[in-house]
C-alpha cells in the first residue's frame, strides 16, 4: 500500500503554545506533582518544540485513584449503550481534526504526512468506531448444568465483567494508532485507564485527552501520562514502573521491545496482573518465483520502509527465490530511489521522515555499521542522509547469513536484509528459524503454495500477497517471543473482561 498525496487535507499550523502538554488526571490538565518537565523533540530539526510534563510515582498514584473512583462510581453505571455513544463521539471528533491530528503526529514523530493523514488517524478512527460497535453485543453463555451433583433445578449463565483499572504502556512508532487500539477494547468493555505515552511521542495522546473530555466521558475513566518507562529524570521510579507496581491496576497492557516486555512480566506477577503483550519482531517477507513481481517489489518497500522501517512487523527479512533474485534486486533498488522521498515529514511529497530520536537513530546507524563489519554487502544506502535531523538513508544489505546480527536482531529502522533461496523448505526452515513470531507474508500467484507456507509459518499474521494491512477487524499479535495475546478485532475484548460463572439453585415459592 502506497499512500498517494491527499491534496484535499493540507498539513495545517500548529500553534503549539496551546498544546495541552500537562497530565491529564480525571479530566483536568495538571502538572506533574514534582514539576518536572521534559523537552519534547522535533525528530526532522532536532529543535525543542515544546516542555512537557513528566509523570512519576505520586501522579501514577492520583490517576490510579481517579480510575478507581470512576470504576466504581459513575462508570459503573454506564451502560453498554452509552458506552458505545461516547465512542462513536470520540471517533467523531478525531475525524473532524483529522488534519489538524495528522499534522501534529508527524510533527512529534517525524512521519510523513502522507501516512499520518492516510494510515495512522483514520485508523485511530475506525478503531475507536470499531469498539463502540462492540460495546453493546458483549454476552456470555447460558450453561446445561448437568453433572453428578446437580438436578434439574439449576441455572447457569456466564457474565464478561471489566477488570477495573487497567494500566497501558504504548511506543513512540505509532503514538495515537497505539493508544486506540489500547483504549478502544478497555472503554468498550467498561474498565477504567492509566495510559503511560512513550516518552518521545506525547503529543497526540495528550491531545487526546482534551477531545476524551469533550466526548463527554466522566472524570477519571481515561488518565493519559506523559513520562518515562523505568526513571524518571530526577531519579525516581518511573510513571511505567509505578503502573506495574500499583496494586489497584489489574490489568496491564503493553507494546515495545521484547526486553521491557520481560521486565514488565516480571513485575506484574507480584500482584498477578493480567497481561497481553505485543512485542518485536523479524518478520520473513518470501517472494515466490510465480508472484508478481511488480507487486513484490512494492510490497518489500512497504514491509521495511513505512514508517522509516519503525514497525514491529517490518519485513526485514527478506527472502528471493534464486531464479528471480537478481531482477528482483535490480528493481528494488530503482523503486526504492523512486519511492523513498526523504525530507521534511510535513512536505507533501515526502515519504520518509526522520527516525524517531537520536537514540534511534544511533541505533540504526550502529546496525548498519555492523552489517558491513559481518561482512553482508549494501546495494544501496547506508548513510546518514543530510546533517541535520535523524534521517537515515533507505538501506539494503545482501549476502546476510544465519549467524549475523544483523539478520537476528530487529533493528528498526530502514534496513532490509536479503536472503537468496531455493526450495520451499529451505526457505519454511529459515523463515521459522528466529525466537520471533510476529508477522509473516507470502507472495506467490499459486494457491497451493500460499496454503502450505500458511499453515506452517509460525506468526501470528500471515499477509498473503500483501504487507502490513492494518484494520480494527484484523486481529494482531505474536508466536514465542513476540508477544502474549492478540490485540484488536473481538480477541481485544477478552483482554479486559473476566468471566464469572453464575450459577444458581431455584427453589419454587409455590407449589
Ligand atoms: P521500550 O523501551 O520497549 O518502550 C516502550 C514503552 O515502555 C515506553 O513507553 C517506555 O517508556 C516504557 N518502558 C520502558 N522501560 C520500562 C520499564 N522498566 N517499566 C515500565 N515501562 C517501561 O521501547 P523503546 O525504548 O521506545 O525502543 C527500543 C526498541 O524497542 C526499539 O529499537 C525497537 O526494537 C523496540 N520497539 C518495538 C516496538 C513494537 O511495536 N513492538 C515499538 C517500539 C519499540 P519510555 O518512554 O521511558 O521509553
Ligand atoms: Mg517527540
Amino acid at each position: 500500500i502506497f499512500f498517494s498525496i491527499n491534496t484535499n487535507m493540507p498539513v495545517v499550523d500548529i500553534d503549539v503554545a496551546s498544546l495541552p502538554k500537562q497530565l491529564f488526571i480525571n479530566n483536568e490538565f495538571v502538572d506533574a506533582k514534582n514539576g518536572l518537565k521534559y523537552p519534547n523533540v522535533n525528530p526532522a530539526t532536532e529543535e525543542i518544540i515544546c516542555e512537557v510534563s513528566e509523570a512519576g510515582e505520586a501522579d501514577v498514584a492520583v490517576a490510579v485513584a481517579a480510575a478507581k473512583a470512576a470504576f466504581e462510581g459513575p462508570w459503573s453505571k454506564v451502560g453498554p449503550y452509552t458506552r458505545s455513544k461516547l465512542l462513536w463521539k470520540l471517533a467523531d471528533l478525531i475525524e473532524e481534526n483529522l488534519d489538524f491530528m495528522a499534522t501534529l503526529e508527524s510533527l512529534d514523530n517525524g512521519k510523513p504526512f502522507c501516512e499520518s493523514s492516510n494510515a495512522d488517524v483514520p485508523l485511530v478512527i475506525q478503531c475507536f468506531r470499531y469498539y463502540a460497535g462492540a460495546a453493546d453485543k458483549l454476552t456470555g453463555n447460558t450453561v446445561e448444568v448437568g453433572g453428578p451433583l446437580v438436578d434439574d433445578t439449576f441455572t447457569a449463565y456466564t457474565l464478561h465483567e471489566p477488570i477495573g483499572v487497567v494500566g497501558q504502556i504504548i511506543p513512540w512508532n505509532f503514538p495515537m494508532l497505539m493508544a486506540a487500539w489500547k483504549l478502544g477494547p478497555a472503554l468498550a468493555v467498561g474498565c477504567t485507564v492509566v495510559l503511560k505515552l512513550a516518552e518521545q511521542t506525547p503529543l497526540t495522546g495528550l491531545y487526546l485527552g482534551k477531545l476524551i473530555k469533550q466526548a463527554g466521558f466522566p472524570p477519571g475513566v481515561v488518565n493519559i501520562l506523559s513520562g518515562y518507562g523505568a526513571v524518571t529524570t530526577d531519579g525516581g521510579v518511573g510513571a511505567g514502573l509505578a503502573i506495574l507496581r500499583h496494586p489497584d491496576v489489574h490489568k496491564v497492557a503493553f507494546t515495545g521491545s521484547s526486553k521491557v516486555g520481560r521486565i514488565i512480566m516480571r513485575e506484574c506477577a507480584n500482584t498477578f496482573k493480567r497481561l497481553t503483550l505485543e512485542l518485536g519482531g523479524k518478520s520473513p517477507n518470501i517472494i515466490f518465483p510465480d508472484a508478481d513481481l511488480a507487486a513484490a517489489v512494492d510490497g518489500a518497500l512497504v514491509s521495511q520502509f513505512f514508517n522509516q522501517g519503525q514497525v514491529c512487523c517490518a519485513g526485514s527479512r527478506t527472502f528471493v527465490h534464486e531464479d528471480i533474485y537478481d531482477e528482483f534486486l535490480e528493481k528494488l533498488t530503482i523503486a526504492a530511489k523512486e519511492r523513498q522521498k526523504l525530507g521534511d515529514p510535513l512536505h507533501e511529497q515526502t515519504t520518509q521522515g526522520p527516525q524517531v530520536s537520536l537514540e534511534q537513530f544511533n541505533q540504526v546507524m550502529n546496525y548498519i555499521e555492523l552489517g558491513k563489519q559481518e561482512g553482508a554487502k549494501c546495494i544501496f544506502g547506508g548513510c546518514r542522509e543530510g546533517t541535520k535531523g535523524y534521517f537515515v538513508q533507505p538501506t539494503a544489505f545482501v549476502n546476510v547469513k544465519n549467524d549475523m546480527r544483523i539478520w537476528n536482531e530487529e533493528i528498526f529502522g530502514p534496513v532490509m536484509s536479503i536472503a537468496k533461496f531455493s526450495t520451499m523448505d529451505e526457505v519454511l526452515h529459515m523463515a521459522n528459524d528466529t525466537s520471533f513470531g510476529l508477522a509473516s507474508a507470502v507472495w506467490t500467484k499459486d494457491l497451493g503454495t500460499a496454503q502450505y507456507m500458511q499453515k506452517r509459518l509460525r506468526a501470528g499474521i500471515v499477509w498473503i500477497n500483501c504487507y502490513s494491512v492494518f484494520d480494527a477487524n484484523l486481529a494482531f499479535g505474536g508466536y514465542k517471543s513476540s508477544g502474549i495475546g492478540r490485540e484488536l478485532a473481538e480477541y481485544a475484548l477478552e483482554n479486559y473482561t473476566e468471566v464469572k460463572q453464575v450459577c444458581m439453585k431455584s427453589h419454587p415459592s409455590f407449589k
